[in-house]
C-alpha cells in the first residue's frame, strides 16, 4: 500500500509517523511519502504517484481546495467546505472527503465530552474553521459562535454554512464583541499559536470555566491554552485532532480504525524529544 501527503511546505509534516504507526497496529506494510507540491505542479505531482501505484493521498496547505478537482466523485463534506485533505481510490474512481472535521471532534468527544446542547465559540475563519464547521454542527450544539480578527470573513463563513445547515444556531463577529460570554467550549482555529500570540479576546469569556481547545500544537503549550489553564480552564491541544483526521483517512483507505489513543501518546513523545 502506497500512500503520501502533498503539501508545500511539507518538510514538517507528522503525517508518516502516525501512518507508519497505523500501519504497525494493523499488521499492513505500508509506504507513507512526503510530497513538496507547489500549487501549480499538483495535477503533474498526483497523476506520478498514482502511476507508481499510489492508493491513497492527503493534502495540506495550501492545497486543500485545489485537491477537490482531483476527484471523480466530491462528497458532501467537501462541497460544503470546499476544502479535501483525502483522497480515496474506489475501483478506477477518486473520491473526495475532508476528515478534519470527524478528528477534531472525536478529540473533543475524548477530552471534552458530548457537544450536544452546549454553547460553543470557535475563534477563527480561515480554512481550518471552514473545515470543520459541518462536523461540529452534526453534533447538535445549542449555540456556535464564530469570531474573527476580521469580522467579515467570519460572516461569509457563516452565510456559506447557512446554504446547507439552514436552521443552524449560528452567528458570527468580532473577537472584541460576543453575544454570549457564557460558553462551554472555546476552539482556537486562528493560527496565532504559530506566532506565539493569543488572539485578542477578553478575560472574562473564562468565568464560566470553559474548556478551551487549541487547533495548534507542539512541544509546548500555546500562549492561548497557558493563559486559559492559568485561569482554571481544562484545556487540550490539536494534537489528538491531528492524529483523529488521519486515522479516519486510514479507515477510508483500508478498512480498519487505528487505535487512536496510543498514536497521540508516540507522537506527543516524539515531539516533546525534538
Ligand atoms: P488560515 O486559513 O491561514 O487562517 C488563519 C486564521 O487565523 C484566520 O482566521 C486569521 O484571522 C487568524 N489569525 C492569524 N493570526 C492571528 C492572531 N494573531 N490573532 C487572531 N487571529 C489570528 O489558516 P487555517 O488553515 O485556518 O489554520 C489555522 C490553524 O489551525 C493553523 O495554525 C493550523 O496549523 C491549525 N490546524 C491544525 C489542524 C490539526 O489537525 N490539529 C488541522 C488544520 C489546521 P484573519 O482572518 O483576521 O486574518
Amino acid at each position: 500500500m502506497k500512500f503520501a501527503v502533498f503539501g508545500e511546505p511539507i518538510q514538517h509534516s507528522l503525517s508518516p509517523q502516525i501512518h507508519q504507526q497505523f500501519g504497525l497496529q494493523a499488521g499492513l506494510k505500508l509506504e507513507y511519502l512526503r510530497i513538496l507540491t507547489p500549487p501549480k505542479d499538483l495535477k503533474k505531482r498526483f497523476y506520478e504517484f498514482v502511476e507508481q501505484g499510489g492508493s491513497g493521498a492527503n493534502f495540506t496547505l495550501p492545497l486543500k481546495e485545489l485537491a477537490t478537482d482531483l476527484a471523480d466523485q466530491v462528497e458532501d463534506v467537501s462541497l460544503q467546505t470546499g476544502a479535501t485533505n483525502t483522497l480515496v481510490q474506489r475501483g478506477t474512481q477518486w473520491v473526495a472527503t475532508n476528515t478534519d472535521g470527524l478528528g477534531l471532534v472525536s478529540d473533543l468527544l475524548r477530552k471534552f465530552g458530548s457537544l450536544q446542547d452546549k454553547k460553543i465559540l470557535m475563534l477563527g475563519a480561515g480554512g481550518a474553521a471552514r473545515g470543520v464547521l459541518p462536523a461540529l454542527l452534526a453534533q447538535n450544539p445549542r449555540t456556535l459562535h464564530i469570531a474573527n480578527r476580521t469580522p467579515e470573513r467570519a460572516e461569509r463563513l457563516v452565510n456559506d454554512a447557512f446554504r446547507f445547515h439552514q436552521e443552524a444556531p449560528l452567528s458570527a463577529g468580532a473577537l472584541t464583541l460576543m453575544p454570549d460570554p457564557d460558553f462551554d467550549l472555546i476552539i482556537n482555529a486562528t493560527s496565532s499559536g504559530l506566532d506565539q500570540e493569543k488572539p485578542k479576546i477578553k478575560e472574562s469569556l473564562l468565568k464560566s470555566k470553559p474548556f478551551c481547545y487549541d487547533m495548534v500544537y507542539g512541544d509546548k503549550q500555546t500562549p492561548f491554552l497557558e493563559w486559559a489553564s492559568g485561569r482554571n480552564c481544562e484545556v487540550a491541544d490539536g494534537l489528538g485532532m491531528l492524529v483523529g483526521q488521519a486515522a479516519e483517512s486510514f479507515r477510508r483507505w483500508t478498512g480498519v480504525m487505528p487505535d487512536v489513543g496510543t498514536v497521540i501518546l508516540r507522537v506527543r513523545k516524539q515531539l516533546s524529544q525534538v
